[in-house]
């Protein structure tokens, strides 16, 4: 059947129809009155579907076919994408010790989630080349803002108060310059070259005393790697301003560069993209934040410490910036990546790089011939291609992007970074096998003939999907959250 035929389940509720029969009960009901307030007791029943328990089994897994997601299909989103997301990690995850500690348990009886805690710290210093670890943010902006208000209290430390500016690149996640905000700061932005690299003239004119940081993801949001940011770590540092690396999307470099060794002071890493947490659905997620030596003092507290074999959380710290999280952070997707980490290896986690870039560069030389190129050079985990040669046809990257569902993609992220053109960002990630991205590059191409021949068959798209084209603002401000005969 058809997606679009399955019938809802209220269309085929028959009256009596039950999904499922009990024994007699043997003891005596407790009468409802006795339990509720009679203003809370129906006087009818809901008027609930009445269906058989096929009926409703059906119905349930008809709905979970709607949504696409990394096990039904490709999904080559860029910057934001969801990667792998490993069966192991959920065995390992719903372990009873792991998954039924609590909180409030006292120290002596959780030393192994501490000390699991405690090496993923270990681990992600020595993969982003930082002195210490906090694992308290639960998302990659809550990492940044948490990473921002560390610069902000480490400037007054040193009575340096004029620090109120966070310059950020045209290029950016926009969670950058909103999380600077949030922080309190004022963002500045410095522009982008010819080739997709922060102007460094311009990043002199707008340095100065009143810099806090700069905020930068490297590789860029366009997908390549900045390769002056020694000398942009130096001009901002001279003018004693901290450098901040959005590490969000760390396949690119993962085992092959760090933060550190670029000169970062700060780094956030979101555990629920490249280290394989899943994060549909908003969460949740974690948003570890490591930093150089002098800003330790003011990491999130408690810290979890070692002492003599002993693991315990570390209170004492006086300069701390506070908690950000309630309790220590999302533990259970600590604990897929401590599995992922622990499972690849430092050879698995250099291959992850070297997948996840080759996968990239593949696609971009068999899809450049179709669309146009803004930045022809090397790409790192991802790339990006402009739809103004289609734009002239009357297509749109919009309808490319709804066409892709057709064939049964999740689209690409259209129209980011801001300073391309109808702008398509594709991350293919480190996983996917060749014949999968070969399909999806003769679709494209596919997609790129249509425009040329029959533009109608694009811009009309989707034409599979249970849903057309939404009003999408006014699906996320006004959603119809129930069914409607
Ligand atoms: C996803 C992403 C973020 C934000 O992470 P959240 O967990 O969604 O808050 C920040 N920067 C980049 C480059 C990203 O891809």
């Amino acid at each position: 059947m058809n997606k679009q035929d399955q019938p809802l389940i209220f269309e085929i509720s028959t009256p009596g129809r039950i999904g499922f029969s009990l024994p007699e009960m043997d003891v005596e009901a407790v009468a409802m009155e006795d339990i509720l307030p009679s203003e809370y007791i129906r006087e009818e029943a809901a008027a609930l579907p009445e269906v058989s328990e096929l009926d409703i089994m059906r119905h349930y897994t008809a709905l979970s076919h709607r949504n696409h997601g990394v096990d039904s299909g490709f999904y080559p989103l860029g910057s934001c994408t969801m990667k792998y997301n490993p069966k192991i990690n959920e065995n390992v995850a719903r372990m009873n010790g792991f998954a039924h500690v609590h909180p409030y348990q006292d120290e002596r009886t959780v030393q192994g989630a501490l000390e699991l805690m405690y090496d993923l710290q270990e681990h992600l210093i020595e993969i982003t080349g930082m002195d210490q670890v906090t694992l308290q943010p639960a998302a990659g902006a809550h990492g940044e803002w948490t990473g921002l208000m560390m610069i902000r209290a480490y400037h007054e430390a040193n009575s340096d108060t004029d620090r109120t500016k966070v310059i950020v690149p045209d290029s950016a996640h926009g969670t950058n310059p909103a999380s600077a905000t949030v922080a309190g700061f004022e963002t500045v932005t410095v522009k982008s070259d010819e080739n997709g690299l922060v102007d460094l003239e311009d990043l002199k004119r707008v340095v100065g005393d009143d810099t806090a940081a700069l905020m930068l993801t490297n590789p860029n949001t366009l997908g390549l790697f900045e390769e002056n940011i020694l000398e942009m770590a130096e001009i901002v540092h001279n003018a004693g301003g901290k450098l901040y690396y959005d590490g969000a999307n760390l396949n690119a470099v993962l085992s092959k560069a760090r933060p550190g060794d670029m000169g970062f002071d700060v780094v956030h890493l979101n555990l629920h993209k490249t280290f394989t947490g899943p994060h549909g659905g908003g969460g949740p997620g974690s948003g570890p934040v490591g930093v150089k030596s002098d800003l330790i003092p003011f990491l999130p507290k408690p810290l979890v410490t070692e002492k003599d074999g002993h693991y315990f959380l570390d209170y004492d710290r006086p300069q701390s910036i506070g908690r950000v999280k309630p309790y220590y952070g999302n533990f259970g997707i600590n604990v897929r990546a401590y599995t992922y980490i622990r499972s690849m290896g430092p050879d698995g986690l250099k291959a992850v790089t070297e997948n996840a870039v080759i996968n990239a560069n593949y696609m971009m030389r068999r899809l450049a011939p179709y669309f146009d190129l803004p930045y022809d050079r090397h790409c790192k985990h991802e790339f990006v291609l402009s739809g103004r040669r289609q734009k002239k046809l009357g297509v749109r990257t919009l309808d490319i992007a709804k066409r892709l569902l057709d064939f049964g993609y999740h689209p690409p992220t259209i129209y980011f970074p801001l300073n391309v053109e109808e702008c398509m960002m594709i991350e293919p990630t480190e996983t996917e096998s060749k014949e999968t991205l070969d399909a999806f590059v003769d679709a494209m191409i596919q997609i790129a003939k249509e425009t040329e021949e029959t533009p109608e068959v694009v811009q009309e798209a989707p034409h599979t999907t249970v849903i057309k084209r939404l009003d999408e603002t006014l699906a996320a401000r006004k959603p119809v959250l129930r069914y409607q005969a």
